[in-house]
């Protein structure tokens, strides 16, 4: 591991922040704490943690001397001065002669001791790092080093690696136990310059920024050079079938078996993030992965991530895919088991009241191709495949220089279901669509871009086809919540089938299509030419069918249901004269959405049609309205809100309904109409 610091560097950074008040040692503090973020090797997704002892400057001028430290929900890698809030050292320090303090009172002392009450929560290991004396203490969960403490022997090996120039921390869950032995160990040895915690990770510390980082790259590239040198052969492969199945045409399987049953036909979905390399093809395919995996994880923290560990699958052969849906159904159901017989065994070690989490995977390793990270939202599915990939370093090194053996579950447990993180995955409520996806045709139109952002307001991801790339990309990046932009034809199936396998290759899968795209040409339908009636059906009729037809049949795979939603517009039951072009297709889309709901209402598939009317769009441009307002000779105002509520219906009106059937999870085969009443056009 290369060592980053550079003086220019860090002295442009001490400069810039003396500019706005920030002093030298926590301008320093920052400029280290974000090299070592930077290095997943080293710290990943909020974990690790770094502090410096300074001084620091009430509201009423008294100083104090204070604990910097990494607050909670800061990411190393771009922390800022306000994520490591100051707390008052002396009574942490204080605090070392209790003999025992909750988690809960260890958060109130901290937070009680805050220079700045607005601060974020200080780490859970601020106590550690207030009880060792050195200005500068870096700690992170390095994989070379997890590979020399995450085996049986660790303590001899600890030993033969670093001789006595490392304390050895046995293993304790953080907070206050661990702080306290950890500063013991310092004690008896101060002439130390780091800990290696066991089946955790190491501290390091020096005087100044500097030497504490120097020493954190120098032990870590110690442990890596030991792994190098000592690395036995690899355990053997697995055989592969001779043509793998291909990752989109299992990862709807996947995503529909890691998906949490909530009964009656509803599921709390997860988003999945497929990720391959070579490095990572390479250990998966090991014979021994399945073994590996029921291990654990490499570092404790991982547990909020990927709970026990990773779920190991068999190599899917592209001859049997479809029997490989059981293979996964029956891998699911057997960690789910495991993970449940977890919870009741440790869960009944004490009367300390619990909530079991979901039962799921957040990780699943497949031979031959990659992995698949699962999570509610594609950022935590993303986590959830960064944190396997360290997970395949730390059990690599270790099966390299002995054999990988972390921490038990038994010791994991009060970690994973530890106050403090369940108390912040309490507060984490999902909003009505988190975990699914939903694909939009004509999604960079105003109705199209309003449907879109608002289910991702609504937790969606959404997948926004457009015929144009960039106001497809355009309308998504609007939406938010990690939308993407897909450009397709969508007269043309193969393009439809490219834009479904987008979203399975960025999502997993899709779970509800809003069938939106249209155009309306005009004309007597006596006279109207052959090619252009054809033209419409294309895409007011076979579009639709079109994508609804690859939406079935990802739904189908994931076997959770789903929904389709057609805009059939209200020229579907009311036909508007010398529009026959428009409505005559419109009508059979109409009947489509009705044949959808009676077909596939057994699979949890519902379909519903949205009649919407005179909305502001590329259909209806300001120029058709000035024209057609003046024609009838009403104001435009007038023509637009020419309804029975006498108020003009907008794009964003569109989207609610769409967004009220997605939800709406006991109505099929309904057409709901949206267009400020129109008499002549209600349903019957
Ligand atoms: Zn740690």
């Amino acid at each position: 591991m290369k060592n980053l610091w550079n003086d220019d560097a860090a002295e442009k950074l001490v400069a810039d922040y003396a500019k706005k008040g920030v002093e030298r040692d926590l301008a320093l503090r920052v400029y280290t704490t974000r090299l070592l973020g930077g290095e997943p090797r080293l710290v990943l997704h909020g974990g690790g943690n770094t502090s410096c002892k300074t001084t620091a400057t009430d509201l009423v001028g008294d100083q104090w001397d204070v604990l910097c430290v990494k607050g909670s929900g800061w990411d190393m890698g771009v922390i800022e001065p306000q994520g490591l809030p100051a707390v008052k050292l002396k009574p942490l320090l204080k605090a070392r002669a209790l003999n025992r303090l909750a988690d809960e009172d260890m958060v109130a002392l901290q937070r009680a001791n805050l220079i700045d009450p607005s601060s974020p929560n200080p780490s859970v290991e601020t106590l550690l790092h207030a009880f060792l004396p050195h200005k500068f203490v870096d700690h992170t969960h390095s994989t070379a080093i997890l590979a020399i403490v995450d085996q049986e022997d660790s303590k001899r090996l600890v030993e033969t690696v670093f001789g006595a120039k490392m304390g050895y921390v046995p293993y304790i869950m953080p907070g206050f136990d661990l702080a306290k032995a950890a500063a013991n160990i310092f004690d008896a040895d101060p002439s130390v310059e780091g800990l290696i915690l066991d089946k955790h990770g190491i501290f390091t510390f020096g005087d100044d920024a500097r030497q504490a980082y120097d020493r954190m790259i120098h032990y870590v590239n110690v442990a890596e050079d030991y792994v190098a040198e000592n690395a036995k052969p690899q355990a053997a492969k697995a055989a592969l079938p001779a043509m793998l199945a291909t990752p989109a045409a299992i990862a709807p399987m996947l995503r529909g078996a890691v998906a949490v049953a909530r009964g009656e036909g509803r599921f709390d979905r997860m988003i999945s993030d497929f990720r391959t390399s070579e490095a990572i093809v390479d250990f998966i395919n090991s014979a021994e992965i399945a073994d590996y995996a029921g291990r654990g994880v490499s570092t404790p923290d991982l547990s909020i991530r990927i709970k026990t560990g990773p779920m190991a699958l068999p190599a899917p052969d592209a001859d049997k895919v479809g029997d490989y849906k059981a293979v996964i159904k029956d891998h699911v159901e057997a960690f789910a088991k495991d993970y449940r017989a977890y919870f009741e065994t440790n869960d009944a070690l004490d009367d300390v009241k619990r909530t079991m989490l979901d039962q799921m995977p957040r990780l699943t390793l497949v031979p031959g191709l990659g992995m698949f990270g699962h999570g509610r939202t594609l950022k935590d599915a993303k986590i959830a495949s960064d944190v396997g990939e360290m997970w395949i370093e730390a059990v690599r090194g270790a099966e390299a220089v002995g054999r990988f053996h972390p921490l038990s579950k038994a010791d994991l447990f009060p970690l994973e279901y530890w106050s403090l993180e369940q108390a912040k995955l309490a507060s984490n409520k999902p909003k009505p669509l988190t975990g699914q996806v939903v694909l939009i045709t004509g999604g960079a139109g105003a109705i199209g871009a309003a449907t879109a952002k608002l289910f991702a307001d609504n937790g969606a991801h959404a997948v926004v086809v457009d015929l144009d790339a960039d106001k497809a990309a355009e309308a998504a990046k609007k939406a938010g919540n990690n939308s993407i932009g897909v450009a397709a034809d969508i007269t043309d199936p193969r393009q439809v089938r490219a834009a479904f396998d987008r979203a399975v290759a960025v999502f997993g899968g899709v779970d509800i299509l809003v069938s939106n795209a249209g155009a309306a040409w005009e004309g007597r339908i006596g006279e109207l030419d052959d090619a252009l009636l054809r033209r419409s059906f294309e895409l007011n009729f076979f579009a639709h069918q079109s994508v609804a037809q690859n939406a079935v049949r990802i739904m189908l795979e994931q076997g959770t249901g789903g929904v389709l939603l057609f805009n059939t517009s209200k020229q579907a039951v009311n036909p508007g004269p010398k529009f026959g072009a428009y409505g005559v297709p419109k009508a059979a889309t109409l009947f489509l959405s009705r044949q959808y709901a009676l077909d596939y209402g057994a699979h949890g598939i519902r379909s519903n049609a949205v009649n919407a009317d005179r909305i502001r769009s590329g259909l209806l441009t300001d120029a058709m309205i000035a024209s057609r307002s003046g024609a009838r000779g009403v104001s435009e105002k007038d023509y637009m809100s020419g309804n029975l509520l006498g108020q003009e219906v907008t794009a964003q009106d569109v989207a609610q309904a769409f967004l009220h059937h997605a939800l709406a999870d006991r109505t099929t085969a309904d057409v709901t109409t949206v267009d400020g009443g129109n008499i002549a056009a209600a349903m019957r």
